[in-house]
């Protein structure tokens, strides 16, 4: 059982959509493409009201990444698109809630990780209209996706890489739009602001929809996990991967979506999360935390990583327990080991870079 009460998954009940696996009986062998999208197992979903419905990619374990879709009089918006493995189900989404894939204008990527954007172009083949639209220094990467594959697999090896994210298809380039600061979308008459966030990556942006008074963030605004709802709300903190993370601008970005004074944020990492001031406060500290931690690492290679490692665990454990999460240590650690590793290799990344003189 999840520690404490989900508060984010009783709003969502309250609203008549609750989370729900459907299990479909399979087609047979060599059924049309449509027919497969329409019978295949349904990912979770969470409706949110105002057209926003958020999708379980699968990635790694349930409640890990999701694909947000924006629904507005007839027209949809994809927000990430997790990996190739995740295109199968999203088809199936839509399919059930009977949108036609020609419906769909736009495929808004808060930046071009894997995990967010690696299905991106096989997606986009199965959506005829739509034009996918990314940071300015993400359209290369789509356009030839070959040199953001080195660098996955020089984190992840080549095997894990093709296992974790499967094909990494090109998105022809005409179909790609860059999302300059401040570009604004029309989806059916609503109103979508893109905004340039760097600090996680220098590839992301946020976007800002004007019905819900939401920010779709990405990573920019750090990784909440359902498991870790407790009667005090959400637990947060900042996710900082290699290769780009920046702490200063990631610091000026929550800050400038804060200034907007959005009632709820929609993270790819997981879902909708509210009591906003709490969960900015809790992020300014946890990045001065994670940075301070860094460092204090003595050392180089993997001595100074398993350094950084151990004061992550250390502080993350330290703040759920404060939190009041009474989950097992087995299951908190399963729940954080991944990211641990990350932020720790992210983190000697930015040391390197950034020696103190
Ligand atoms: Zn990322």
């Amino acid at each position: 059982m999840p520690c404490g009460c989900a508060t984010e998954m009783r709003s969502v009940r309250r609203q008549g959509s609750p989370h729900r696996t459907v299990h479909a009986i399979m087609p047979a062998a060599g059924a049309p493409a449509h027919i497969r999208a329409r019978t295949m197992p349904l990912p979770q979903l969470a409706d949110y009201g105002d057209g926003i419905i958020a999708v379980d990619t699968g990635y790694c374990r349930p409640g890990l990444a999701a694909i947000h879709l924006l629904l507005e009089n007839g027209r949809v918006a994809v927000v990430d698109t997790g990996t190739a493995h995740s295109v199968d189900g999203l088809m199936a989404v839509l399919a059930q809630q009977h949108i036609d894939p020609d419906h769909v204008d736009y495929v808004i990527l808060t930046h071009v990780h894997l995990d967010h954007a690696g299905g991106a172009g096989e997606l986009m083949r199965r959506l005829p209209q739509a034009r996918t639209v990314v940071h300015p220094r993400g359209v290369r990467h789509l356009a030839d996706p070959s040199k953001l594959l080195e660098g996955v697999k020089a984190v992840y090896g080549a095997d894990e890489t093709s296992r974790r994210f499967g094909p990494v298809v090109p998105i022809p380039a005409e179909r790609i739009m860059p999302a300059e600061d401040r570009m604004r979308l029309d989806l059916g008459g609503r109103e979508l602001l893109l905004l340039d966030t760097p600090g996680h990556a220098r590839h992301h942006l946020c976007i800002h929809d004007a019905r819900s008074n939401a920010f779709f963030t990405g990573d920019t605004f750090g990784l909440s996990y359902r498991e870790f709802d407790t009667a005090r709300g959400e637990f947060i903190f900042p996710t900082t991967t290699p290769v780009q993370f920046d702490p200063d601008a990631m610091h000026r970005s929550i800050d400038r979506l804060m200034q907007m004074d959005p009632g709820h944020m929609f993270l790819t990492h997981y879902g909708r999360v509210g009591n906003l001031d709490r969960l900015a406060g809790d992020l300014h500290d946890c990045i001065d935390a994670f940075t301070a931690i860094a460092r204090q690492a003595s050392g180089t290679g993997a001595h100074r990583h398993r350094l950084i490692r151990e004061g992550l665990q250390h502080m993350l454990l330290e703040r759920l327990a404060g939190h009041g999460c009474h989950l097992g240590l087995e299951r908190k650690l399963e729940l954080l080991d991944m990211d641990i590793e990350l932020n720790a290799q992210g983190l000697g990344i930015w040391l390197d870079s950034h020696p103190l003189r």
